[in-house]
């Protein structure tokens, strides 16, 4: 069965055996604990009952347990958004004088954070763009990647980051936002994944959310990081959850609204339909825009036996041919967002990535015609055609 057919038969059709099929909105950010023992109880992490909304929400669970289900994880925490699940994870697991090795293109906010903020905490970050070139030092406790590069489509080679995560027990970290169903960072040995869940799996653009997925702890990994042992000898399989809901959701308050969490698991209802018709038209039109131009869609990889999913760039050589085709476009929305049933697009080197200086830029292959799409629902034939007209116009 193919990951689509398997989500959409035992995933979200088996969310719900009794009662309410639509997940209730539960709006309270406190619980009520009945007697002090269960309180008690509560605080230990004996008894499994809401603790108070920035911990966790019945609500927000049931989105936490249908992502765990799509990477077939052992549990998942939500967030108030993508960026909030990355700096949960950073913030979790290093301290300072820890480094971040990062392989291929990355988020422009991910790279802020790591270069601009975390700087400023005492947490250095190293980039590569081949995982070959790699190289890791004592100080090396993290390794990080997204599955598909935004917004170049760069992919890393994962059974080599695979065999560098395993050689030297530090964490493995994959955002995984751009391809949900179509790649199991888990199948390459990351041990913690992580979502923009504002992206594809909601889909409508309607909330921002985030999500950090984990399986059950090596134990490479207990050298490098001794706190997660003690997680582990407390919560088993369960261990990261400890670690990201103690370290950083109870300190930070990153946790993600019921509302939200809601409105995701709509969303989540018609995922597999979706990507499969995203990656269709994304297909059809990367094939066609190639005749004519520049277009950056990485579709020969063997990582993505199903297609890396809706997001490509154009690269329409200087700025103001760029400027001319989202200008002419009928059917892009010009925005900061991908993932979306509607088709996107963003001039790159002006907005995302206006703040990093030049070198950063070509690092990241933002050229001066660069332009993201994100490709929709809509007829492909009915998109390509407002594309080449926006583009000969
Ligand atoms: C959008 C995005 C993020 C950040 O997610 P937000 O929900 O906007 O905070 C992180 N990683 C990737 C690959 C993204 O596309």
């Amino acid at each position: 069965m193919n990951p689509f057919e398997r989500y959409q038969t035992f995933i979200v059709q088996q969310s719900s055996k009794e009662g309410p099929i639509s997940p209730p909105i539960v709006g309270s950010a406190s619980f009520a604990y009945g007697d002090p023992q269960t309180a008690e109880d509560i605080f230990a992490g004996k008894v499994a009952k809401p603790l108070y909304a920035r911990m966790g929400n019945p609500t927000v669970a049931r989105l936490e347990s249908a992502i765990a289900a799509i990477d077939e994880a052992d549990g998942a925490v939500a967030t108030a958004s993508g960026m909030g699940a990355i700096a949960a994870v950073l913030s979790a697991f290093l301290q300072s004088g820890d480094e971040v090795v990062c392989v291929g293109s990355l988020f422009g906010g991910t790279y802020a954070l790591l270069t601009q903020t975390l700087q400023r905490f005492g947490i250095k970050s190293r980039f590569y763009k081949k995982a070959d070139d790699v190289e890791i030092t004592k100080n090396t406790k993290m390794l990080f990647c997204e599955s598909v590069g935004n917004p170049t489509t760069t992919i890393v080679d994962f059974a080599k980051m695979q065999e560098i995560a395993k050689n030297y027990g530090v964490l493995f970290v994959v955002d995984n936002t751009l391809t949900p169903l179509l790649f199991n960072p888990f199948d390459w040995g990351a041990d913690i994944v992580v979502y923009s869940t504002t992206k594809i799996l909601s889909g409508h653009s309607q909330s921002l959310g985030g999500a950090v997925v984990f399986k059950e702890p090596r134990e490479a990994l207990f050298d490098k990081f001794s706190f997660l042992k003690q997680f582990y000898d407390k919560l088993g399989a369960k261990a990261i959850m400890g670690v990201i809901k103690k370290r950083v959701m109870r300190d930070f308050g990153m946790s993600m609204s019921a509302y939200n969490a809601y409105l995701t698991l709509l969303g989540l209802e018609t995922l597999a339909l979706r990507i499969q018709r995203v990656i269709h038209n994304a297909q059809y039109v990367a094939q066609e825009l190639e005749k004519s131009i520049k277009v950056l869609y990485n579709q020969n990889s063997n990582f993505f036996p199903y297609g890396i999913g809706q997001m490509m760039s154009i690269d329409l050589e200087n700025k103001n041919r760029a400027f001319a085709f989202l200008q002419k476009s009928k059917f892009l929305y010009i925005t900061a967002n991908i993932g979306d049933a509607r088709t996107l697009g963003l001039h790159m080197q002006s907005t995302i990535y206006s703040d990093f200086s030049t070198e950063v830029q070509e690092y990241f292959g933002i050229t001066p015609g660069l332009v993201r799409l994100s490709i929709g629902l809509e007829n492909p034939q009915a998109i390509v055609q407002d594309f080449l007209q926006s583009l000969n116009s």
